[in-house]
């Protein structure tokens, strides 16, 4: 009889699943490079307009199929563009390229042209060359396409690692789980795992190597177990943990409708994060204090190309109605580090975490930063939105994202568009700089939500998706409580309110330490929203603030650990 093999993984998002593996293979391609005999030429000629029909059809479907068709366009003008051709066949011809070499040869060489260019437009046209040189290579070797939107049956995935944007467009009604290699627990991947409430580990060394599509798997996403090929009585077992998570869930449902406040009286609000309407609608249904976090940059992801004014009016309208009253507070478009925009072109960076992101990208791209303004100043008119810039570092940024704002309540009163004129601005503080310069940020900003994701990677430079250094990844390291000490402090003596959106926010450890530093609010994950609360109208305010002074007082990460986990136990 077969073993069951145990893997260990990092467990980044709850929940238990039981089902069959998905292998999800990186089409690789393996270049040939060869010179071919005069007598094959017009063979490989013909080869290539072979492959140039297929992928004609290809790209008529997406024409045919896509309301934004524009990009596919794009793309079919390149396969037809004669100088591309005749590129290609003259390293065919002349030098007796083979197709594969001959197209990667000619892909690199125009590549290196448009990277020379000075017009941006232009030189953005790279994303598009090289999506229809990659599609030629698929077809070329008879690899297909990722595809996850439409599942024929119910699938746990196991991959090397899973970008956000595939993670975005999976099949939620088909997908279990998932497993991957690579990641930490703060990647986007892992923070939208999440956001689905499906079970996910990360960082599991070996396993992909070692199974096989259809192979049976449990996934135990709070303690970061894989079990391949279980038993029938290790499934059994499993099964009936799950049916325990899911009692306890609903156990907790009766405290949707009771206010958070604590047992001595202070009144904290409890929001969530969201990066669509299904889960603010979650959120609705659970009984949360309105949206702290809306991360608007799944709506950039999921589309082909930027969203209209309209288009993302119409998505925070729908928040900010459903929330009734309760502040939304949208964050602009936090593009860059582990998340991608095809259609932006972004460079490969080095250091992508430290590179072009965020409201860097924003403030490079001042049209676009408006447009997304504009739709959610147009849907302020309907609720209470608050609006958030990310990554702020200096007073230069965080003035020039007003000044922008400012134009545009101008330009909406000129034409008579109704808004918000109390409508609150305010900054993430995700790193070092704007912890230290707070209290001159809090002159042009109405509120602050600490990112303890970034944060931390940056107080530590440790990188959030590293698998091999997550160990040194911990928002409980002293130099870290005391940044969001000394955030907190700062922001109350300016008279600013200041909340957290980062995963600590809704780490159950942390909740009664930040409580005691004085957050004034939570906003966590949908699926750990009414343990947090459980929390919060259990804990007394003083003997928390008592906590936290005693916390700020130990040196490592070890003792603060211990420490709240002794706290913990009592409550
Ligand atoms: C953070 O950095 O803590 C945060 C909430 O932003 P994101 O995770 O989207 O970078
Ligand atoms: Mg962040």
């Amino acid at each position: 009889m077969r073993m069951a093999v145990l893997y260990k993984g990092i467990p980044v998002s709850k929940g238990i699943a039981l089902g069959k593996i998905l292998k999800l293979e990186t089409p690789q391609f393996i270049l040939r490079q060869e010179k071919i005999k005069k007598a094959d030429i017009e063979g490989e000629v013909e080869k290539l307009k072979e492959v140039t029909m297929k992928v004609k059809k290809q790209i008529q479907m997406l024409i045919d199929s896509h309301e934004n068709s524009d990009i596919f366009t794009a793309h079919m003008l390149i396969l037809e563009d004669p100088m591309i051709q005749s590129l290609v066949l003259k390293k065919i011809r002349s030098d007796r390229d083979n197709i594969e070499w001959a197209l990667t040869e000619s892909f690199q060489e125009i590549s290196t042209q448009f990277l020379a260019l000075e017009d941006k437009l232009l030189r953005e046209r790279m994303i598009d060359l090289k999506d229809v040189y990659e599609r030629m290579m698929r077809t070329l070797k008879n690899i297909g396409e990722i595809d996850l939107s439409q599942l024929a049956e119910e699938v746990v995935i196991v991959a090397k690692d899973l970008s956000p944007s595939l993670v975005a467009s999976l099949d939620k009604e088909k997908v279990l789980a998932f497993v991957t290699e690579l990641g930490g627990e703060t990647s986007h991947t892992t923070i939208m795992a999440r956001a689905m409430e499906l079970p996910a580990v990360v960082g599991c060394s070996d396993l992909f190597e070692e199974v096989v599509s259809g192979q049976h798997i449990v996934v135990d996403g709070m303690k970061g177990e894989v079990l391949v090929e279980p038993s029938s009585k290790e499934k059994r077992d499993y099964e009936e943990r799950k049916r325990q998570i899911e009692k306890e869930r609903e156990a907790f449902d009766s405290l949707r409708r009771l206010p958070v406040i604590t047992t001595d009286g202070k009144k904290i609000r409890l929001g969530i994060n969201a990066g669509s309407i299904a889960e603010a609608v979650i959120a609705k249904e659970r009984g949360a204090d309105g949206i702290g976090l809306f991360r608007t940059e799944f709506i950039y992801m999921e589309s082909a190309g930027f969203p209209t004014e309209k288009a993302q009016f119409k998505i925070y309208q729908e928040a900010a109605q459903l929330m009734e009253g309760q502040l939304v507070i949208i964050r602009t478009l936090d593009i860059g580090g582990d998340k991608s925009l095809p259609y932006l072109n972004l460079e490969q960076e080095m250091n992508p975490f430290l590179g072009y992101r965020a409201i860097r990208v924003s403030l490079d791209n001042i049209e676009i930063f408006k447009t997304q303004m504009k739709s959610i100043l147009r849907a302020s008119a309907f609720g209470k939105l608050g609006i958030m810039f990310p990554m702020i570092i200096s007073i230069e940024e965080l003035k020039s994202c007003r000044e922008l704002l400012e134009e545009c309540k101008d330009e909406f009163r000129e034409k008579g568009i109704p808004f918000d004129e109390e409508i609150q601005a305010g900054m993430m503080i995700e790193t070092p700089a704007a912890v230290l310069e707070l209290k001159t940020f809090a002159k042009y900003a109405d509120f602050f939500s600490i990112g303890t994701n970034d944060l931390t990677q940056y107080t530590l430079a440790v990188d959030r998706g590293n698998h091999r250094i997550h160990k040194l990844y911990n928002s409980f390291h002293p130099a870290v409580l005391r940044s969001i000490y000394q955030a907190i402090e700062a922001s109350h003596e300016a008279g600013k309110w200041i909340g957290m959106c980062g995963e600590l926010a809704g780490n159950l450890k942390a909740v009664p330490l930040l409580l005691g530093m004085g957050l004034d609010e939570f906003s966590v994950n949908t699926s750990n929203l009414l343990e947090v609360k459980e929390i919060l109208i259990n804990s007394n305010y003083q003997e928390c603030k008592e906590l936290a002074e005693n916390i700020l007082k130990l040196e490592s990460t070890e003792e603060i650990e211990l420490y709240l986990k002794g706290f913990s136990n009592r409550l």
